[in-house]
Order: structure tokens, then C-alpha cells, then sequence
């Protein structure tokens, strides 16, 4: 008898089609009918539409779950643990894969010799913002404001403070916990159209993308590109597991074989924000984190925790200083440790936005913003495997934190079916909040 292939499966076979196929088109060409009709046309609208489809999901579904599982807590010393464990791991996750990141680039020394007219493209930095207002906006002035413009960190600090009023609220309190547990199963369950979706979404996506971005860009970087890519193979392969087994003594390879539909989603949209439904859904069905710390982790994660975007900003100073005959000394290898781990914290989750912060860390040790022009071209392909390593770590700390909480149902871990995408109607007991 033939077994139907999985969703994930599928997923993954409409990547590697879609890979092929744009750089089919790419390499002979696009055909003016195939760019109009079929990559401006039908797979512009479909990638187009599935972000969008995704994106529409965050912000109810952050909002919902949080203020579910915040209240499902209903110990706020519990709360105070979670965020302080989860936001230290967050911080030096990102400060290990830096020192990771400039370590391989010192070693390697990609950029010497490097011929800077082989690329002409341009960059016009943009301010990034300082830590201080990344500090002051976390609070919204307006809730709803916060919500219609997708500002995660202030939608975050709105869900926590609007779920433990819910908490202390008693009777009145419990019909409103009532109602958003409800409402957090009705949001789940339209994630779930969209990930039957997901197919034809990260086909349209990757298809676009390798028709546009020809692997020829690739040569005259490699030595970048390989370093940043060896770098992130390394957080990836080696730290993260080691973390897993370390602190929460779980099977690193169940995590990485789990991680497949964030790391498919996270690679094609080169969005860490917009895969939080994949990732939420992954650490609670997958994992098996319950949703009182996945709900609060995930996306705070997706918003502070930027470990392959603050990688590539390691290689890239090392780049551009060797490019620039610029001698980094110890302590500048020190400063963009602290300078990418806090531009991390302010890189929003969506595409390219680590080149912006990049800014930050160059002015920090005296290289010029115009440097990333350098690495623009490539970008686009780096963007989508440092966006998988992000949406890896923010699921990595989740389970080592839901675990020192014992908040994690093993069973689910260990089992490698679990939470099938199709069956997702029903919570499992794990991510039941306790009553
Ligand atoms: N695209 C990344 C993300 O969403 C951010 C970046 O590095 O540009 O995680």
C-alpha cells in the first residue's frame, strides 16, 4: 500500500522543486511569458498571499495565547522566572553564536585580497535605533496602535500585564480566561488552513527567490558566504544540542528532526516573526512545551532573540575591515560581541533587517556603513538560512526553560509523531492550562 506523504514532507519536496525550478529559470533566463505570467504573476501572488496569511495570524495569535497562558500560570513568581530564564539564555545564545561568528571569520580572514569593485551595489545606512528607546518603546502608549502596527515587544508587555490582571480578577477573571482558551483553539485551528497551504506558499516563495537571485552573485563573496555559513552550521549543529543536552538533558537530534516545518517556513519567508504560528505550534505539538511558557517564549524570542542575524553581523565586520585594510584589535572583537547582542535585541523579524542594525555594530568599531554594500548582493540567501538559526534558537530555549520548569511533557518529545499537523482540534493535555 502507498503511505500518503506528510505534510511535512510535502513541504520540503515543494521546497527542493521550487529551488530547482528558479534556478532553471534563472540560470537560461526567465522567458518574458514566464516572468509576467508565472513569477510576477501566479507565484507572486500566491508567496505574496501565504506571508500574508501567516502574518495575519501573529498578532491574534501572540495576543491570545499569551494573555491564555499567562493566566493559566497563575503564579506571577513563576512569570518572573520564566522571562528572567528565558531572557538570559535569549542573551547569551546570541553572545555565544557572535563569539562563534568572529572566532571562524579571524580564523579564515574572508575579505583579504577581496577586489571591492566585483560588486556595485549601493547602501544608504539607516539610523538604528539606541538600546535606551528600544527600552522606552517597549511600554505602548496605545494597545491598539501597538496590535495594527505588529509591534511584538509592545503587544508582548500588553498580553503579560492584561493576563495577570485576569489572574487577579477572581470570578469576573475566570469567564475572561474562559474565553480567550477558547479563542486561542479557534486561532490554532486557522493556523492549521494555513499550513495545509504551506506547500504551494514555500513553493511560490522559494521558486521567486532562486529565479532572482542567481547562485553567480555567490563567487566573488564565497569566502564570506562560506564562513557565515559554516558559522551558522556550527550554532545550529553544535551549540544548540549541546545546550539541550546539557541543561536539559533532551535528545538533540528528536529537537533538530522536529524543527523541519519552522526551519522550512523561517528559510522561505526570511521572517522570523512571521513563522511565530509555526514555531508556536511546533514548541507546544511537537515539543511538547506546554503553552503557559511557549506562548510567552516564542515570541519573545522572535523579537529579541537574533542569533544567525547577529552571526552574520560577526562576519561581516570581519569582512568589511579586512576589505578595508582595517585592523580590528581585541577589544573591537569585544565590542561587537555586546554592540550585535544588543542590535540583535532591536533587529526586527522580518527580512533584511539585520543589515540595518548591522550599521550599529560598524559605527561601534569605526568601519564605514557604506561597507555593506559589499554584501547586499548575497544577502537575500544568508537572510533566509540566519532567519532558520533564529526561529531554532527562540524553540532551543524554549524547551531548555519549559523543561526547568517542568513544563515539558517528555512523552511528546521523545514521541516522533507527535502532534500531527492534521489533528490539531484537539490541545494535547500538555498545553492544557491548568485549571
Ligand atoms: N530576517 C531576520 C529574521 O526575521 C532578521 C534579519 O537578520 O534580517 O529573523
Amino acid at each position: 500500500m502507498k503511505s500518503t506523504p506528510t505534510l511535512t514532507q510535502r513541504i520540503i519536496f515543494a521546497m527542493l522543486a521550487g529551488i530547482v525550478l528558479g534556478s532553471v529559470l534563472n540560470a537560461f533566463g526567465p522567458p518574458a511569458w514566464a516572468q509576467i505570467y508565472l513569477l510576477d504573476g501566479v507565484l507572486g501572488v500566491v508567496g505574496t498571499l501565504f506571508v500574508s496569511a501567516l502574518k495575519m495570524m501573529v498578532v491574534p495569535l501572540v495576543l491570545v495565547s499569551l494573555v491564555a497562558g499567562v493566566t493559566a500560570l497563575s503564579d506571577m513568581k513563576a512569570l518572573g522566572r520564566i522571562g528572567a530564564k528565558a531572557l538570559a539564555l535569549y542573551l547569551a545564545t546570541t553572545a555565544i553564536a557572535v563569539t562563534i561568528a568572529l572566532t571562524l571569520a579571524g580564523a579564515v580572514g574572508p575579505g583579504r585580497g577581496f577586489d571591492a569593485g566585483a560588486t556595485e551595489a549601493s547602501f544608504t545606512g539607516k539610523e538604528a535605533p539606541p538600546i535606551t528607546q528600544v527600552l522606552i518603546d517597549m511600554v505602548p502608549t496605545n494597545p491598539v496602535a501597538a496590535m495594527a502596527e505588529g509591534n511584538m515587544l509592545q503587544v508582548i508587555v500588553f498580553a503579560l500585564l492584561f493576563g495577570i490582571a485576569v489572574t487577579m480578577s477572581g470570578a469576573r477573571g475566570r469567564h475572561v480566561l474562559n474565553l480567550f482558551t477558547d479563542l486561542n483553539t479557534v486561532i490554532m485551528h486557522m493556523v492549521e488552513w494555513i499550513m495545509r497551504l504551506a506547500p504551494w506558499g514555500v513553493f511560490a516563495l522559494i521558486t521567486g527567490t532562486f529565479a532572482t537571485q542567481g547562485l553567480d552573485i555567490l563567487l566573488p563573496l564565497a569566502a564570506y558566504f562560506l564562513t557565515l555559513t559554516a558559522a551558522l552550521a556550527i550554532q545550529l549543529f553544535v551549540t544548540y544540542p549541546l545546550l539541550l543536552r546539557v541543561l536539559a538533558r533532551l535528545n538533540p537530534i528528536t529537537f533538530l528532526k522536529k524543527m523541519r516545518d519552522p526551519a522550512a517556513f523561517a528559510f522561505s519567508t526570511a521572517s522570523s516573526g512571521a513563522t511565530i504560528p509555526v514555531t508556536l505550534r511546533t514548541a507546544e505539538y511537537r515539543m511538547g512545551a506546554r503553552n503557559s511558557v511557549a506562548s510567552f517564549t516564542v515570541p519573545l524570542g522572535a523579537t529579541i532573540n537574533m542569533d544567525g542575524t547577529a552571526m552574520m553581523q560577526g562576519v561581516a565586520t570581519v569582512f568589511i575591515a579586512n576589505v578595508y585594510g582595517i585592523d580590528l584589535a581585541f577589544t573591537d572583537f569585544l565590542l561587537v560581541v555586546l554592540t550585535a547582542t544588543l542590535a540583535s535585541v532591536g533587529t526586527a523579524a522580518i527580512p533584511a533587517v539585520g543589515l540595518v542594525t548591522l550599521t550599529m555594530v560598524l559605527g561601534q568599531v569605526g568601519l564605514p556603513a557604506e561597507g555593506i554594500a559589499l554584501i547586499i548582493g548575497v544577502d537575500r540567501l544568508l537572510d533566509m538560512l540566519r532567519t532558520t538559526v533564529n526561529v531554532t534558537g527562540d524553540c532551543a530555549v524554549t524547551c531548555i526553560v519549559a523543561n526547568s520548569e517542568d513544563a515539558l511533557d517528555r512523552a511528546v518529545y521523545d514521541d516522533p509523531a507527535a502532534g500531527p499537523v492534521e489533528t490539531v482540534t484537539q490541545r494535547p493535555p500538555s498545553s492544557q492550562p491548568a485549571s
